[in-house]
This record gives structure tokens, C-alpha cells and sequence, in this order.
């Protein structure tokens, strides 16, 4: 399915590494889809569930860039990963992280579960556009571990969500504008946690083609000690049909144009229309955050905000919408550490449904408790 056939515009590779024995990772290639997956599980069981995954994406995913179809076939790949265990295939407890992109002209849309990544260097700018399901970059978000002291962490591979246990898995989905030249890249944590960002920024803007930007990836995370599976996806954006902005010409000519004195013009163009765009961009992060919702834990229970976890521009979009008697205790490991973290919906409606679920659980939990004893400080 890792398609061979070679084209100037995408490439991917994934390699073993140097300390583990088998490769449990696996890709995609099929424009305009692309998916890195990182199987966890031992025993070749992660290799199983990476591929079911991926081979399930690749029957489902949408062929246009549409967010909530993509995210559909991620879920679509879970249940597929569920019921493979089930039903003997690989291991019961094996399971994937899914990254899944897109790409339609400058449109990106993603589809994302676990720690493995996508980035986008954006004229010139690398930036990392999903968030981490893992247990240091949740301590991260709350602020009770610095971004160097994560990269070390014991716990640094333990991730909070992953395709193949929960049948009502919540898939972040999301859409991205992207400029022709842009660079868009798919990756494992055997990439990220053996390169540091810098790094990766600099092999990105200078490589000259993908190709040669995944070898010299995969090359030094294995100089750095490839302690894990490598998986490395490149793909170039290219202006689409329907998109404004450069003549063909000089997207045609963007390889060769890729050079430091474009970057800087491009930075100083950005920076000028960044101040003319504040005031729209905050409008439009009002709006988004309007339709969004999210369950969290407070004080040991769970409460529904509407909006947005964090700060836009040091603003905080969240409004408190209700404070449930849900306690986390009452939940598994697992669904309580991501409810620290905030579980993001795309509605006030499915948060509420998603607290439906959490609150029948908790319920059964306590119900099959044989001395239930109220949880005390
Ligand atoms: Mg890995």
C-alpha cells in the first residue's frame, strides 16, 4: 500500500531504527491522502493494528478535503481495529495512533489520534499543528512540566488515546490553510523524539525534493540513536485550482525558488499581514470558539464548558456551561487523564452526549463496587 511509484510532489519512508526488532509503524501514500500510524501492542500486534488501520483509511477517507469525513473514516479504522482483536486478528489490547491528512490545492484537512505528529512549514516557519494525545504533553499543557523536560520523561511514550479500545474514540479533526510551498509533514515519535523541532525545520526548507527530505530525516533520527520505529512523510503543496494568489508560473518554479532570500520576503510580507489580520483573525477565533465545547475535570468532577481550552492572544474563549456531580474518580485510568487534560467536542451537543456516556459509566462503576465507600480527600 506504500505506494512505489515515485512522484517529484510526496514521498514517505519509515525505517526500524537501530534498537528495535521489528517495524511496527506504517504509512500511506495515495493522493490526496496520506496517514502515518504507530502501532503499539508487542509481539507484532502493533504492526497488525497500524496496518488495519491504514488499509481501512484508505477504503473510507473522502477524496476532498473535508474534515468531518475524514474523521469518520479515522473512527471507521478503530472499530476495524476493535474488531480485528476480537475476532483473533493480532492481540486484544493492541492499538494505533492514526495521523491522517487531506490535501486539496492549499486546503489541508487532518484527522488525528496519539502522539504521532503533522507539521507545516508555513513560509518558512515550521509549526506543529497537532496536539499530542500523551500524558507529558498534557503535563505540558497544564503547565506542570517544561517542553525539554518532556522530551525526557520516563513517561514520555504513554499516550491517552489511541485507536483499537474505546468504541466511542474521539478523533480530533481540523482544517488548515496552507500557501503554495508549503510543506506538509506526516511523522511517528521516532522522528520527533529523537530530532528537536530546529532541526526538522531546517531539513525541510532545505531539502530540495521530498525524497531527499525523508532520507535525511530518517537519517538523523537513527544518528541520534533511532531508538524507536522511524516513519516520515513529506508531501509539497501546490496551488489548487481554486486558490487565489501566485501565477502558476511561480508555482511550477517553487522548488527552485525555495531559497533564504523568499523565506525572508515571504516573513516580511507575513509580519505586515499579520497586523492587518489580528483584528479578523480574533473575530474568527470568537466564532470557532462559539461552536465548540469541551468536558473537563474540576476538583474531581466533570464540568461542560462552551469554547476552547487555553487563551487566543492571552483571551480566554471558554464560558462555564455546567457543573456536573460526574466524578472521575468513578472512570477508567485512562478517560479520567484525558478529562484532565479537556476533552474537545464540536458541539455543546455532542459534549453533552459524550457526558451522557461518562455518567452511564460512572454509574455502572459504582453500581458493580461491592461496598461503595464516597471518595474522601
Ligand atoms: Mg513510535
Amino acid at each position: 500500500m506504500n505506494a512505489r511509484r515515485e512522484d517529484p510532489h510526496h514521498a514517505g519512508g519509515s525505517d526500524v531504527g537501530r534498537i528495535r526488532s521489528g517495524n511496527e509503524d506504517a504509512y500511506l501514500i495515495s493522493p490526496p491522502l496520506y496517514a502515518v500510524a504507530d502501532g503499539l501492542g508487542g509481539h507484532s500486534a502493533g504492526e497488525v493494528a497500524s496496518r488495519i488501520a491504514v488499509e481501512t483509511l484508505q477504503n473510507a477517507a473522502p477524496r476532498h478535503a473535508d474534515a468531518k469525513a475524514l474523521g469518520r473514516a479515522v473512527r471507521q479504522a478503530n472499530t476495524a481495529v476493535i474488531t480485528a482483536a476480537e475476532n483473533g486478528r493480532g492481540r486484544a489490547g493492541m492499538g494505533t495512533t492514526m495521523t491522517a491528512a487531506v490535501v486539496e490545492g492549499t486546503r489541508i484537512v487532518i484527522a488525528h489520534v496519539g502522539d504521532s505528529r503533522a507539521y507545516l512549514l508555513h513560509l518558512g516557519e515550521l509549526q506543529q499543528i497537532t496536539d499530542d494525545h500523551s500524558m507529558v504533553a498534557d503535563m505540558v499543557r497544564r503547565g506542570t512540566l517544561s517542553l525539554e523536560e518532556s522530551r525526557h520523561h520516563p513517561n514520555r511514550s504513554v499516550i491517552t488515546r489511541a485507536l483499537g479500545s474505546d468504541p466511542n474514540l474521539v478523533v480530533d479533526t481540523f482544517e488548515v490553510d496552507a500557501a503554495p510551498g508549503d510543506r506538509l509533514l506526516l511523522c511517528t515519535d521516532g522522528l520527533t523524539g529523537m530530532v528537536d523541532d530546529p532541526l526538522i525545520s531546517r531539513v525541510l526548507a532545505g531539502s530540495h525534493t521530498p525524497r531527499l527530505a525523508v532520507e535525511s530525516l530518517v537519517g538523523y533520527a537513527n544518528d541520534a540513536g533511532g531508538q524507536d520505529n522511524i516513519t516520515v512523510v513529506v508531501v509539497d503543496i501546490e496551488r489548487g485550482p481554486g486558490d487565489p494568489g501566485l501565477p502558476a508560473a511561480a508555482a511550477d518554479a517553487r522548488s527552485a525558488e525555495r531559497g533564504a532570500a523568499r523565506r525572508w520576503i515571504a516573513r516580511i510580507l507575513w509580519v505586515l499581514l499579520a497586523a492587518a489580520l489580528i483584528g479578523g483573525a480574533a473575530w474568527a477565533a470568537y466564532s470557532y470558539a462559539r461552536g465548540q465545547a469541551y468536558l473537563i475535570e474540576e476538583s474531581g468532577v466533570i464540568v461542560v464548558y462552551e469554547g476552547v481550552p487555553g487563551d487566543f492572544a492571552g483571551i480566554e474563549l471558554h464560558w462555564r456551561s455546567e457543573a456536573t456531580t460526574v466524578t472521575t474518580d468513578a472512570l477508567d485510568p485512562i478517560t479520567a487523564a484525558r478529562l484532565k487534560a479537556g476533552v474537545r467536542t464540536d458541539s455543546l451537543q455532542d459534549a453533552q452526549a459524550l457526558l451522557q456516556q461518562y455518567r452511564a459509566r460512572a454509574e455502572e462503576s459504582f453500581a458493580a463496587t461491592p461496598t461503595p465507600t464516597p471518595s474522601t480527600p
